[in-house]
């Protein structure tokens, strides 16, 4: 027998340095008590009262077991030594996730606190793609006109109302790689992610992005075959920079998110199988499955999903989520589940999308310009978009 070459074997198939993988059975359960100890902390120190911390904390566990119904979670996200057990919740221990639930906790008992926890923000107009489904067609490659000193100072404003997760979308963030680094140093007690397409996401620049404190990176990946997510995105080696950048997110302990737009076309049982199976190679710890919407490039176009289409989601969605099997494959995330059942959670309500311009909309598919975030009492005006609400997915759950 060649000693070597089985040495060889042996190294190749060692887990690399990276610690990105999904956690469950026991580890789960002991990480899940770890957090209910830490919560109840930030309660007692927060109310000063263990009988008040104690109540907050039951009518929290009971929200969140009425959204997520018989669902129940099978697995957390572990990434540079923290946990994450919601794409959209901040990894556990930090400063961020007490700054979340100290934010969550207040929600009870007094309906006017504002709940919003996601700040989504498209920082550039830059963008040398030209996607099929891109919300924001029309404005790009225009004038910027946010400097850095605007983001900071929304992102400072939205931080005040409790934001605790920031996600740096555009155009390609990428672009300003300068500004991001340089932000993402300034704040504390906000995890911080950036919206890519991947492309020329070097080692080099993730390197940096977690040195400066980024939590994770969300890269598009439309298909699976790479011509196909090439003709998708306008742009030939796109994929190839999606595996790259991929594998230097995870190489540095930054989290990974892979962002799906999931069209009429690409929605079958085969397509589903072979994306999910590339996630899990690539180490992601989240999919995120958006629907296309008649908005920017696809204006005017029938982007709609057929009823069996989501059907086909919704059962991919829940077997992946909540089937044992599955149990060390990525997380999905499937904002049009829940929004069909219990009503959309942008508008303010947990999130909004600020544009280029610094205009917030209801979340960024839903475009409509409500107020400027530069001008006048956010506070204010974002009490009056959540009173409006999301009238897409709502009108939907009213009818
Ligand atoms: S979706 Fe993103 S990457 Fe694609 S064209 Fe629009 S801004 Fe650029």
């Amino acid at each position: 027998m060649n000693v070597s070459a089985d040495i060889q074997s042996h190294t190749s198939n060692a887990p690399s340095h990276h610690h990105n993988r999904q956690v469950s059975g026991l580890h789960k359960t002991v990480i899940k008590y770890g957090m209910w100890v830490n919560i109840l902390i930030v309660a007692i120190w927060k109310y000063k009262n263990v009988a008040s911390a104690l109540k907050k904390i039951r009518l929290l566990s009971k929200a969140k077991d009425a959204y997520r119904g018989e669902n129940k979670l099978l697995k957390y996200s572990l990434a540079g030594n923290r946990y994450f057990f919601s794409y959209n919740a901040p990894g556990w221990p930090s400063k961020s996730f007490n700054r979340y639930i100290q934010h969550q906790l207040a929600q009870f008992g007094d309906n006017t606190t504002i709940s919003l926890h996601t700040l989504i923000f498209g920082i550039t107009k830059k963008c040398g793609f030209k996607c099929e489904h891109c919300f924001e067609w029309e404005n790009l490659n225009k004038p910027e006109t946010l400097a850095k000193e605007d983001v900071s100072s929304v992102i400072k404003n939205f931080r005040n109302l409790g934001v605790s997760i920031v996600q740096f979308s555009g155009g390609e963030p990428l672009n300003r790689l300068a500004d991001i680094t340089a932000i993402v140093q300034d704040f504390k007690g906000v995890d911080f992610w950036i919206y890519t397409s991947g492309y020329h996401l070097t080692n080099d620049k993730a390197a940096q992005l977690k040195k400066a404190g980024l939590t994770g990176i969300t890269i598009s990946l439309d298909h699976w075959v790479p011509e196909l997510h090439d003709s998708f995105r306008g742009k030939k080696g796109s994929f190839e920079w999606v595996e790259k950048a991929a594998k230097h997110t995870v190489a540095n302990n930054l989290i990974l998110c892979l962002s799906l737009c999931a069209t009429n076309d690409f929605i079958s049982q085969e397509n589903l199988s072979n994306y999910i199976e590339l996630a899990k190679n690539l180490n992601a710890s989240f999919i995120q499955i958006l629907e296309p919407k008649a908005v920017g490039h696809y204006a005017g176009k029938n982007v709609s999903l057929s009823e069996e289409k989501i059907r086909l989601l919704e059962h991919f969605y829940k077997k992946i989520n909540f089937d044992q099997q599955y149990k060390n494959y990525p997380t999905i995330i499937y904002h049009g589940f829940y929004s069909r059942r219990v009503g959309c959670s942008g508008a303010g309500k947990d999130y909004l999308y600020v544009d280029m311009d610094g205009f917030a909309h209801d979340c960024p598919f839903c475009q409509k310009k409500i107020f400027n975030v530069l001008h006048g009492d956010v506070e204010e005006q974002l009490t009056r978009m959540r009173t409006l609400g999301c009238n897409v997915f709502n009108s939907v759950k009213n009818k």
